[in-house]
């Protein structure tokens, strides 16, 4: 029961907009009404050039011809008129330089003289103006009539609460003098007195045109007391100009509800109070009396709604803005809005570009701690950090760019501090993991560049150090500059050259242990580029997969590869199997099995004659996706091979969750094969352990004839390496086996010896 009636409560509370809101939606309704306030005064300012000029028509032009002085004829005729015009066009002046100034970046720059001083004429204006009203005092008429007094006390109400305006807006110019910006106070006051000259006037003008329609035909001013005959042939009653001003008050601008509530009640029972006067001499008529209390009802009602339409209109931009300005997760500045600022202060607030830096910041080994804590925990971190960066680097903005990376602004002066601070803070929060950063920077040129090139260009710089222990900051400098060229060059010429047949396919033998006769090879690829010459896979293939293109090179390597096999057995020469290098991305760019197998049809390619090699990195994330691929490879009839054995941290449980026919031993067990005993220790175990679970061996980076003899000693199977051959083009392998530097085995298919 307490909560229904609490939640009755709550939304009578905001039905009637008792609510604070935060600063983001009162600044919204604010900036509304300013907007508004440009339209009305707008519109007023219209109105009342057209009323002096039909004064000066009507009145005071003719009466000027009569002998009279034509100033005395026109504040006469026309004092109210210029009144209301003033503080229309104070209110106008004042609106349009309260939002110009917003879009021009309010805040640190201060505001131009103009938005303060112009403004501040106007209300200067109005204000002298408003002394007038002791001019105008002496056209007042008799206060005993009903009639004139309302009329006179109007004109006062009208003089004040002018003043007040222009007092104000004058305050307001000195306020944004001062401090340098806005103030929502002063332009919701500006707002109150100007309404209340819009009511005063729709007060006065209703009632004087109400009651001039009503006395036409009797000589006026009519003593109070005096009956007048009702029925008459009486002219029009007209309020139009009370209710318009209502309107404008009511719809135009946005009140809480219970403050409209409030002011409507007021204002319309005040005007037909005023309008009945003496009960004995009702002028109100019942059908005006039905219709009057309906205008009023409905102008409330809609008044409201478009309080609630605004306050909703005002959320969803609030959280439209949010989510445009910042990231979700970490609740620092996104990328874009990076951008977007980093833009504004190249151009406007720093002096001399080579004193700063674009920071690209990424935390190493964040997987692991992702992997080993959990999703939610490593979110946490990552908020954390995020907090720590834009405190680190506060005088600029920072955002996060994606991932477990971040970017900053800051000065060159004192990056080390700043690095040190966030690096102690990795080595405390870590939870004991291991990660480290990676700090990539680079200097703006100009002031009107590209702000993604130059992150990009940090982010390279960052890269550059990715596997280099202590290493943690790294400056772009002019060799990176060269290769971060040609890296683009790779991205923006990859289909010239897969279309040109700039990129084929290299074969390095691999040769038996036993006897060292050639049993197969490896296919690797090359990019012989017409402008940088000889590329090697270190220079392309990263690359490529960091931009996810790295499955168009392996659908063109695999072509070349059938294509090659299909030549060599056309021409009746013996073909040897080739091993090929799939990435982990090509199964999630592409349907890399039926790619392939539609290949290995296309060009009839024996099942046996391709070995599917798949690196031991790729498999050490749990993807299900990257199993099923596998394993359909597998029962399709593929040889699975694991390549880069050792090379990665989880090296046993690959072998645990995944059936492979060959492990291709990482080359790096045999560098200091001669220093270091335990390489040898180790070799015999890997593949004494492959024997037991069923998989053969192959070592890599054979470069000795002593690692080979180990080799073939402790009963590794394959071998390949410089010490057989490099990789070379198929028609020089054609030609070796031509010329007899190598033997093909006999035993190529279906033949295994561990
Ligand atoms: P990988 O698959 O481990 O290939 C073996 C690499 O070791 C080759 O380098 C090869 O030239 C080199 N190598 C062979 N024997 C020796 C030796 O005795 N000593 C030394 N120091 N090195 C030796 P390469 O051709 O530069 O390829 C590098 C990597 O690029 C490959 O490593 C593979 O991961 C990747 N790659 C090459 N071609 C392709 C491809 O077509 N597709 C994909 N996805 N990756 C490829
Ligand atoms: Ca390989
Ligand atoms: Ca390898």
């Amino acid at each position: 029961m307490t909560n229904a009636l609490k939640v009755a409560w709550d939304a009578i509370r905001d039905f009637l907009g008792f609510r604070r809101h935060n600063s983001y939606t009162r600044k919204y309704l604010n900036d509304a009404n300013i907007r508004s306030s440009i339209y009305m005064s707008f519109i007023i300012f219209a109105i009342e050039i057209w009323m002096i000029i039909r004064s000066l028509n009507k009145y005071v032009i003719p009466l000027t011809k009569e002998g009279n002085s034509f100033m005395e004829m026109l504040f006469k005729h026309t004092s109210q008129y210029w009144l209301f015009l003033f503080a229309a066009l104070a209110m106008l002046v004042f609106s349009i330089y309260y939002m110009v100034e917003k879009t021009n970046r309010a805040g640190k720059r201060g505001y131009t003289v103009r938005s303060k001083v112009i403004p501040l004429i106007f209300a200067i204006i109005l204000i002298i103006y408003s002394f007038f009203i002791f001019k105008e005092t002496k056209y007042f008429k008799d206060w005993s009539v009903t009639y004139y007094k309302v009329s006179n006390v109007g004109v006062i109400l009208l003089y004040f609460f002018s003043f007040l305006e222009g007092i104000t807006i004058a305050g307001h110019c000195v306020y944004k003098h001062l401090k340098g910006e806005n103030n929502l106070i002063f332009s919701i006051v500006t707002i109150v007195f100007f309404s209340a000259i819009c009511l005063t006037f729709g007060f006065k003008v209703g009632y004087t045109d109400y009651f001039s329609g009503f006395y036409r035909g009797t000589a006026l001013p009519v003593k109070a007391g005096t009956v007048v005959e009702l029925g008459g042939s009486y002219e029009i009653k007209a309020a139009y100009c009370f209710l318009t001003m209502v309107l404008y008050v009511g719809c135009l601008l946005i009140w809480k509800p219970y403050i409209s509530l409030i002011t409507l009640s007021a204002t319309f029972w005040t005007f037909a109070a005023m309008l009945n006067g003496d009960p004995a001499n009702r002028v109100f008529a019942d059908g005006d009396v039905v219709n009057y209390i309906t205008f009023y009802i409905s102008l409330t009602i809609i008044t409201i709604s478009i309080y609630q339409q605004r306050i909703s209109e005002a959320k969803k931009s609030e959280n439209l803005e949010r989510i445009a300005k910042y990231d979700i997760i970490t609740e620092i500045y996104n990328y874009s809005h990076y951008v977007r600022e980093v833009e504004k202060i190249l151009k406007e607030d720093i002096e001399n570009l080579n004193e700063y830096y674009y920071i690209f910041i990424n935390i190493q080994n964040f997987k692991t701690y992702n992997d080993q804590m959990g999703f939610s925990e490593g979110t946490i971190f990552l908020k954390k950090f995020a907090t720590k960066i834009s405190e680190v680097f506060n005088e600029f903005p920072s955002a996060r760019e994606s991932g477990d990376h971040f970017v900053a602004f800051t000065k060159v002066e004192g990056i080390e501090e700043k690095i040190k601070v966030l690096e102690e803070f990795i080595r405390t929060d870590a939870n004991g993991l291991y990660m480290n950063l990676k700090v990539g920077a680079v200097r703006p040129i100009e002031r009107s560049e590209d702000i993604n090139t130059s992150v990009d260009r940090a982010r390279y710089a960052a890269g550059t150090i990715t596997n280099k222990y202590g290493k943690v900051f790294a400056e772009y400098d002019d060799k990176m500059h060269d290769s971060y060229k040609k890296k683009q060059y790779v991205i923006n010429h990859l289909d010239e050259a897969i279309e040109n047949g700039y990129i084929r396919p290299y074969y390095q033998p691999v040769v038996w242990s036993k006897d060292k006769k050639l049993c197969g090879c490896e296919a690797l690829a090359r990019w012989i580029d017409p402008k940088y010459g000889f590329l090697s896979p270190g220079e392309f293939i990263p690359t490529l997969e960091d931009v996810r293109l790295i499955h168009k090179l392996d659908k063109c390597i695999f072509e070349s590869v059938c294509r090659d096999i299909r030549k060599v057995m056309d021409e009746g020469k013996t073909a040897v199997p080739v091993s090929i290098n799939f990435s982990r991305l090509d199964f999630e760019l592409m349907d890399a099995v039926a790619e392939f197998e539609s290949l290995i049809e296309k060009y009839n390619i024996p099942k046996e004659y391709v070995h599917v090699e798949i690196t031991e990195s790729a498999l050490t994330a749990n993807q299900s996706h990257l199993q099923e691929c596998i394993e359909k490879l597998h029962a399709d009839g593929f040889a699975i091979w694991l390549d880069d054995f050792g090379s990665g941290y989880s090296s046993l449980n690959v072998l645990k969750d995944f059936k492979f026919d060959v492990i291709k031993i990482d080359m790096k067990f045999l560098s200091n094969f001669e220093q270091k005993p335990v390489s040898k220790i180790i070799l015999d175990a890997i593949v004494k352990l492959s024997e037991k679970i069923g998989m053969l061996t192959l070592t890599e980076g054979v470069e000795t004839k002593e690692q080979a003899d180990f080799l073939s000693d402790i009963g590794c199977g394959r071998l390949q390496g410089y010490l057989f051959g490099k990789p070379i083009p198929l028609d020089a392998l054609i030609e070796d086996i031509k010329n007899g530097k190598y033997t093909v085995s006999d035993e190529l298919i279906g033949v295994n010896h561990n």
